[in-house]
């Protein structure tokens, strides 16, 4: 759904949403395992925005199921996302004084469109929520790095490479122990 900038009163004015996962476009650079999602079911949100001249204020929540790729195991798999936001806009041209501004924690998005898309600020929010999400489980065993066997269904055969290191460095050591000066 689209907003237009101008339509927003001093006041302020709240929207309710339901978008519907194919309108909505993943943004580029967030595919690829363990960082792309998808969008399974209507993301709905209620959102506010409020507006001071060409500054526009978003701020909502919004609910959703993704599927997700975790990192460590590869495995997909999927989860429901709850989550409160809060966007920036200002709209025309960077200037010293918006530099300035964006210098500060606040995450401003800059823009030259009459309107601001709903759909646009939703999927945003979400690309920044999935990093911290994309684990299958919090204590995912992942993939064995010599043979890729999926360590949540069974240990591999593969002995651990730290055991081996160690069992090397107790045969030197006990070398340096029957080692006797003359
Ligand atoms: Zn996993
Ligand atoms: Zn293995």
């Amino acid at each position: 759904m689209k907003v237009v900038i101008d339509d927003i009163p001093e006041q302020g004015i709240d929207i309710k949403v339901s978008e519907p996962p194919g309108t909505m476009n993943t943004p580029a650079g967030t595919q690829g395992a363990g960082t792309g999602f998808t969008v399974l079911s209507p993301v709905s949100a209620a959102m506010r925005f409020t507006r001071t001249g060409d500054d526009v204020h978003v701020t909502g929540e919004m609910k959703t199921r993704l599927g997700l790729v975790c990192s460590r195991c590869l495995k997909e798999f999927e989860r429901d996302i709850e989550t409160s936001f809060s966007v920036f806009f200002v709209r025309g041209r960077v200037t010293e004084r918006e530099k300035e501004l964006s210098g500060a924690d606040l995450e401003v998005n800059y823009i030259t469109e009459p309107e601001i898309d709903t759909g646009d600020i939703l999927i945003g929010q979400l690309a920044m929520e999935t990093p911290i999400q994309t684990l299958c489980a919090e204590d995912c065993k992942g993939l064995c790095p010599r043979c890729g066997a999926d360590l949540n269904d069974a240990p591999c055969a593969c002995p651990a490479r730290e055991d081996k290191e160690s069992e090397r460095i107790d045969a030197r050591l006990s070398v340096l122990k029957d080692f006797k000066p003359r």
